[in-house]
């Protein structure tokens, strides 16, 4: 087995206001007038003049509204691709993904289903993608997921919530615009905030370390306490460096591995449909065995910004979805094997899993 040699963004901008530029950028990779560039943007801002407006649209180019209230799903995808096509006279110049985790990674994966046969469900897996995506663009307006930055884009399918991981999943150009980030209600702010933080802690502690997810793990690990903890800085500042720790924790993962919050948090997700980024700190929240200094600073930086988790999620469930969640989340070798060892197999049990759902 070799080192990995794993895709990075090849070019990104950074700086408050510079999504203004996007229109710059796009000129030059316009194929032709019949080929449009597909704006999927976050519904949030349907009736927000300062995205829409700025965006020059020419020739078939077309802003579609997606919600981002549920995760990710590959029928959307699908469905996404389908309209695409059918309205366009070309195939497109570019998909661009204005929004958070979930907008970014439905851009990724319509990028790669624009080229690829079949549906996207096919493709959830390592390394199944067989042609290169059409040119993508990833402008986060939330940060913490490390989306903009991840060889991945997950999403629930029929049978597995797993994320379509591939060469050819990277955005080519990235817009980190700190601006774009105002304006977020707190509780999602803090939650996705955590993803970011929940990255660092699983890739720092796990057994698939090394010096370069080290390096961006500590780096992201540092700003996250900056900003959620220490309490010093300006609202402004604080916009930004969430969004370099962002990018950093997603550096960070993408060498390792996430852990344990991330495999049961897909398996809450699978079952009850729970966001990333609360499920996250929902499973987080009662895993101080295997992370307990984590835990516990998480637990500080909870109460200092007075964040209620929903508690009982898994009180009224069955057997059988126990079971489901269970699956979903052994499912991920990884992810397991990063956070434990290669002998996890022999730790975690179904009934562990089952002690642990039941607290949530
Ligand atoms: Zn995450």
């Amino acid at each position: 087995m070799g080192y990995k040699n794993f895709p990075m963004v090849p070019r990104v901008i950074f700086g408050r206001g510079s999504f203004n530029q996007i229109n710059e950028v796009l000129a030059l990779k316009r194929l032709s007038i019949n080929a449009p560039f597909i704006f999927l943007v976050d519904d949030v801002f349907r009736n927000n003049p300062n995205i829409t407006s700025i965006l020059s649209l020419s020739y078939d180019d077309r802003i579609i509204y997606v919600s981002a209230k549920e995760e990710p799903k590959t029928s959307q995808v699908d469905q996404l691709v389908e309209d695409i096509i059918l309205k366009s006279k070309q195939r497109p110049s570019g998909i661009i993904g204005i929004g958070g985790g979930t907008v970014l990674d439905l851009a990724k994966a319509v990028a790669i289903m624009l080229t690829n046969e079949g549906g996207a469900k096919d493709y959830q897996g390592w390394d199944l993608v067989k042609n290169p995506a059409i040119y993508h663009v990833g402008i986060p307006t939330i940060s913490g997921t490390g989306s903009e930055v991840s060889r991945t884009t997950v999403l629930t399918g029929p049978e597995r919530k797993l994320g379509i991981n591939s060469d050819y999943t990277p955005f080519d150009q990235v817009i980190l615009d700190s601006e774009l980030t105002k304006e977020l209600p707190r509780d999602q702010w803090f939650y996705t905030g955590m993803d970011c933080y929940i990255h660092c802690i699983e890739s720092l502690t796990g057994t698939y370390l090394n010096t370069f997810s080290e390096t961006y793990g500590n780096m992201a690990l540092d700003l996250c306490k900056e900003i959620f903890l220490d309490g010093n800085l300006t609202e402004i500042e604080a916009r930004d460096k969430l969004m370099m720790a962002s990018w950093h924790g997603g550096m960070s993962i993408a060498y390792s591995q996430v852990g344990i919050a991330h495999a049961m948090s897909y398996g809450l997700s699978y079952l009850l449909g729970t966001k990333h980024g609360i499920g996250n700190c929902i499973v987080f929240d009662h895993l101080e065995d295997y992370y307990p200094e984590g835990v516990k600073v998480f637990k500080q930086m909870k109460a200092k910004h007075n964040i209620t988790l929903p508690q009982g999620i898994c009180a009224d469930l069955a057997d059988r979805e126990f079971d489901i969640m269970i699956n979903v989340a052994l499912s991920l070798d990884p992810l397991w094997e990063n956070a434990i060892g290669k002998n996890w197999k022999k730790i975690i049990t179904r009934e562990k899993l089952r002690t642990l759902y039941q607290k949530m």
